[in-house]
Formats: structure tokens, sequence, C-alpha cells
């Protein structure tokens, strides 16, 4: 087992990673940039060394200098978290070749996985219904004119190196499309330096549903049930549970066969998520598989009781796979919800500042992951997401006034928080119900008016 670890991460999930090397007796490494001084993950870390300024471009992306504090730490391994550097297959790379392991898969399949292209080809090899769309990457926009008229309107322009919801553009028409074709292909080359996009049909009011899975480094790869993540802003999650309401045995079946079918086809290594949307006839299709952890992943942790973080590290240190399939069961319902620092009274806007006061809730059944404290500014360079609530409990409702419950006790003085909202959606009919989709926010918002309270108590 590894010695020592660097997480080349911040905020929560970095927090997340020195919790779990803790528990396994493992040191840890912090690397930081100048703004995150006074940052949890920096005070809870073994050890830890300042990699450069604010800018994450100078910081938590610089290769260069996170593997100079790997060599003057002598660590192991690194765990990139999410984000950042985690699916960036030149540092896995570099990681490989300066002997140091990278908790993840390798290099090779990041990269494949990374095009989001070249993973629908797979998919569609390894027999997994794929959105019908382009066969890779669109080179003009006549092309893309011409083949919508093929598959038909809606369609969806995505980037090829896609992620967190950019580089996508929905059109209903010629017109829309040679429009999306160009912003999209703007949008991806600033945040991603690759303009290639390719097309989707626009799945109307889809679900999305994710599976988890494991891969060791002996080729055996197993599944840890679904994620539904439909409640999404702008292509971002809000709201993730653990099973999903929408799915009966057999469609369990079926989707979870189709996830580990494409890791093994790959030869996965490592924690990964291979992401579906079902439509409303209750087909699914594949979109696209992350090489990562993933925000959500404490739901599927309380959903299904292993800790994934830990399966990485072992994965990554060599060790076989412990769990049996036919052990890895659903035993209780799990929710997550994402508090951001935004104000969802005013379009969203981030709000960093000071938090003043913070008091977390929990009780029976409710984990936070977080790494706020009373006193702590939240940088503005940074992702808004502070806190993941997650609750837990026998089923769905008990989950869900379980959440209601622990989102009343959480108090954040000084900083507007997306808490309003959440509460809200708790309470809401057709959530309580299971029946959504990823129109839910939009119809939501439309509809309801989110207090602008600074905080709750
Ligand atoms: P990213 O990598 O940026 O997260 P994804 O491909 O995972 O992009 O898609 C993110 C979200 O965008 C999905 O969960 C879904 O809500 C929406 N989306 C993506 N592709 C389609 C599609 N073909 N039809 C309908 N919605 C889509």
């Amino acid at each position: 087992m590894f010695e020592k670890i660097l997480i080349a991460n911040r905020g929560e999930i970095a927090v997340r990673i020195i919790r779990a090397c803790r528990e396994m007796g493992i040191k840890t490494l912090a690397v930081y940039s100048e703004a995150d001084a006074t940052s949890m993950h920096v005070q809870l870390a073994d050890e830890a060394i300042c990699i450069g300024p604010a800018a994450s471009s100078e910081s938590y992306l610089k290769i260069d200098r996170i593997i100079s504090a790997a060599e003057v730490g002598d660590v192991d391994a690194i765990h990139p978290g999410f984000g950042f550097l985690a699916e960036n297959a030149h540092f896995a790379e570099v990681c490989e070749n300066c002997n140091i392991k990278f908790i993840g898969p390798r290099s090779s399949v990041i990269k494949m996985m990374g095009d989001k292209a070249v993973a629908r080809e797979t998919a569609r090899k390894a027999g997994i219904p794929i959105v019908p769309g382009s066969d890779g990457p669109i080179s003009n926009e006549q092309d893309a004119v011409k083949l919508a008229k093929k598959i038909g309107y809606p369609v969806i322009v995505k980037a090829v190196g896609g992620g967190g919801g950019r580089g996508m553009r929905i059109a209903h028409n010629d017109v829309s499309l040679v429009k999306g074709f160009h912003t999209a292909r703007t949008e991806a080359e600033r945040a991603f330096s690759n303009p290639a996009v390719y097309l989707e049909k626009y799945i109307e009011l889809p679900r999305h549903i994710e599976i988890q899975i494991l891969g060791d480094q002996k080729g055996r790869v197993l599944h840890l049930f679904e994620r539904e993540c439909s409640i999404q802003r702008r292509h971002q999650k809000l709201v993730e549970e653990s099973p999903s309401p929408a799915l009966d045995e057999n469609m369990r079946k079926h989707i979870t066969r189709a996830a580990v079918r494409i890791a093994e086809k790959v030869e996965y290594t490592n924690a990964g998520t291979v992401e579906f949307l079902l439509d409303a006839k209750g087909n699914f299709y594949f979109i696209e598989m992350n090489t990562r952890i993933q925000v959500e992943h404490p739901v599927t942790e309380e959903a299904v009781g292993v800790d994934i973080v830990k399966e990485q590290i072992r994965i990554a240190a060599g060790e076989p796979l412990t769990l049996e399939q036919r052990d890895i069961r659903l035993m209780c319902h799990a929710i997550e919800c994402r508090v951001n620092a935004e104000d969802p009274a005013n379009d969203f806007r981030p709000c960093p500042g000071r938090i003043e006061s913070y008091y977390c809730p929990g009780g029976h059944g409710v984990r936070v992951d977080s790494h706020c404290y009373a006193g702590y500014t939240i940088p503005p360079t940074y992702d808004s997401m502070i806190a993941k609530v997650i609750a837990f409990g026998h089923d769905r409702r008990a989950a869900i006034d379980r959440m209601s419950r622990a989102l009343s006790e959480f108090s954040i003085q000084g900083v507007k928080t997306t808490i309003p909202l959440q509460r809200a959606i708790m309470q809401d009919p057709d959530f309580r119900r299971g029946r959504y989709s990823t129109g839910f926010i939009d119809h939501f918002l439309g509809t309801k008016q989110i207090e602008p309270v600074e905080s709750e108590a």
C-alpha cells in the first residue's frame, strides 16, 4: 500500500480524500494556491506545499509544479479528485513516466473517453445504444444541416472535449443550428482548446441516469448501481439520488450490464461513471463516460455501503477488488443536494465572501461533505460549490424528509447559498412523486419565486 499521497485538488473533494487516507493510515500532502492558504484541506493534511498564485492556470493546473511538489514530498501516488487535472491524459502520462501512481485509469483510456466522439464510437462497437447523431466530429455547417434533416430536429451540438455542461447548443431549425454550430465551436475552443463538435438528436425531457463502476488491475469490473441526476440547471447537476425512481428491475439489469460491458471493452481500471439518457419510452442511450470520481459519489456510497475513494486507492495500489457483484445491494435510498455560494433569487450570481457563521446539520442518516467553517472566506476564483448534503433512509420518502430536515438546520451567514432552492425542490409534489426529467428546473424556476434570504436557520 502507498505510504504518502499527494492530493492535486482543493475544496471538499480534497478533504474527502484526506479523510479516506487517514483512515487507511496513509500520509497526505496537500498542494494549495496562495488563495487557499487557510483552506480546510491545507489544515487537515499532514503536509502542505504552496504551488502558486490564485489563478488555477498558475497553480492547480500547473503540472510541473505539482510534480515538483510530489518529488519534494516523496509521495507514491497522486489523487486528482475531480475537475482541474482529473481528466487530463497528459498529466496521467507524466505521472506514469515519473513513476508516481496516478489514482485513476491509464492515460490512454482517459484520452479515449475524453474525446466524446470516440467514446460514442466505442460504446456503439460494444453494442450499447447511443443517441442518433454524427459519426465523429462535424467539420462544417452544411454537413450539420444535412445530418439534422436526416435525424430530425431538435438536435444538440456538443463539444468533443466537453465537460461541465459547456460547449452545448440546442437547435430547432437550420438557422439556429448554423448559429449554434459556430457558437459551440467558439466556446469549445475557449474552454477546452479544441473546437471540434459533434451532433446528437436532442432527446426531449429525458432523465439522466449514470452507473458507477469499479475496475481492478486484474480485469474485473463491478457496478455499484445507478444515480439519477436529472435535476440540473444549465446541464449542471443540483440534486442526485440513488436508486433512480425511474428504473424497474429489468431496466436496471440492462443499463448496469451495458455500463459494465463498455468498461470491460476498454479494460477500464479504477472508478468511473457511464452516463446515459433515458427517454420517455424507457429507452436508454449512452452519452459519455467520466474517468474519475464524481461530485455525486457519496450518494452511491451511502446507498450501497462502499467507500469509493478507498476502493480507488486500493485499485491504484494493485489490490484486486474484494467485493463480489452479488454482495453489492441497494440497501437504502440516498439523496444529495449541492450547496453553492450563489444567489438563486438573482440568476444564480456567484456569492464569494466571508462566512460569518456556519452551523452544519447532522443526526441520523445525514452526511455533509464540506471544506467550510465560520470565518472562512470563499475565494472568487474557483467554482461555487461549498458543501454537499447527503441524506439517506430506508426509502425515498424517508430520505427526502430527512433532507428537508437537514437543509432546514443548515445555517450559513455571510454569503447567499442555494439552500432555499434545494428546500423548495424537496417540497415539490412532482419531485416527491419521482416524476421529473432534465426539464424540471426550468419549469420549477418559471413557476416558483425563490426568496432572496441570506441564510436559513
Ligand atoms: P457534460 O460532459 O458537459 O456534462 P453531457 O454529455 O454529460 O455533458 O451532458 C450533460 C447534460 O446535457 C445531460 O445530463 C443532459 O441533461 C443534457 N444532454 C446532453 N446530451 C443530450 C441529448 N442528446 N439530448 C438531450 N439532452 C442532452
